[in-house]
């Protein structure tokens, strides 16, 4: 139900957490992180309100310099530690926060399954994470993209690989998400609010648009990868 990411050199921790609380409003079950540590990419995540989270965080911190976040509202498998985003894949190298319905996973599912994928969740989101897995040939861009063609519905979605740490990628089709600007940092957010506390530059992403995030720089581009140049909005009220 909302989403955060973080590419820079603050705690992205203590990031998304903050960014998550200011998403408490749009209601939650559950809530986790990802983030890209110096032991890869390392997932935290509890059913229940986001101090549940905090406190698995407070024994086991995540410090690195990109991820991902989200506090879930469960349509596809009940509120649980395992249905909780971020969701991963056989090879734990991928990650996604997801919000919206993928109406045809179950057909993703079976195909996937027959193909030799396991999955540990009940929800439809986990279908995303092992096709980006299925999809990866050395470009998360591409890989996003050729994953997307096959999902039908609705998402806003915030993606990483250990295989490249330096890049976030967002993607919009009928679910809100906003991208915020930085000075050697750059975010995602479900709505400005989350962000708002580093950042008043947005760009605000159309239905059938991604972007793709480094610490220094954000590309736009249609799902189809032509390159988008966009207007920064200056947002000038306060949350
Ligand atoms: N459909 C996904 C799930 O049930 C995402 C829900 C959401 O937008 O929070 O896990």
């Amino acid at each position: 139900c909302g989403i955060v990411g973080y590419i820079g050199k603050r705690n992205t921790q203590n990031v998304l957490i903050e960014g998550l609380k200011k998403l408490e409003y749009r209601g939650y079950d559950s809530a986790g992180i990802a983030v890209f540590t110096d032991k890869g990419l390392e997932i935290a995540k509890a059913k229940g309100r986001l101090a549940n989270l905090e406190t698995k965080l407070e024994n086991a911190p995540l410090i690195g310099s990109v991820g991902i976040g989200h506090t879930r509202w469960a349509t596809h498998g009940k509120p649980s530690d395992v249905n909780s985003h971020p969701h991963t894949d056989d090879s734990h190298k991928f990650s996604v926060v997801h919000n919206g319905i993928i109406e045809n996973y179950l057909e993703l599912k079976e195909e996937l399954i027959a193909e030799g994928h396991t999955f540990v969740s009940e929800t439809d989101t986990e279908v995303i994470s092992h096709l980006i897995a299925r999809e990866y040939e050395g470009d998360i861009v591409k890989a996003v993209q050729k994953a997307i063609s096959h999902m039908r519905g609705a998402y806003a979605l915030g993606v990483l690989t250990e295989y490249e740490p330096n890049k976030l990628v967002a993607v919009r089709q009928a679910s809100p998400l906003i991208i915020g600007i930085g000075e050697g940092e750059n975010f995602i957010g479900s709505d400005i609010p989350a962000i708002l506390e580093y950042t008043r530059n947005v760009y605000i992403l159309n239905d059938g648009e991604m972007a793709v995030l480094t610490q220094d720089a954000v590309e736009l581009m249609t799902i189809e990868g032509n390159f988008i140049s966009r207007e920064m909005i200056r947002v000038d009220w306060d949350a």
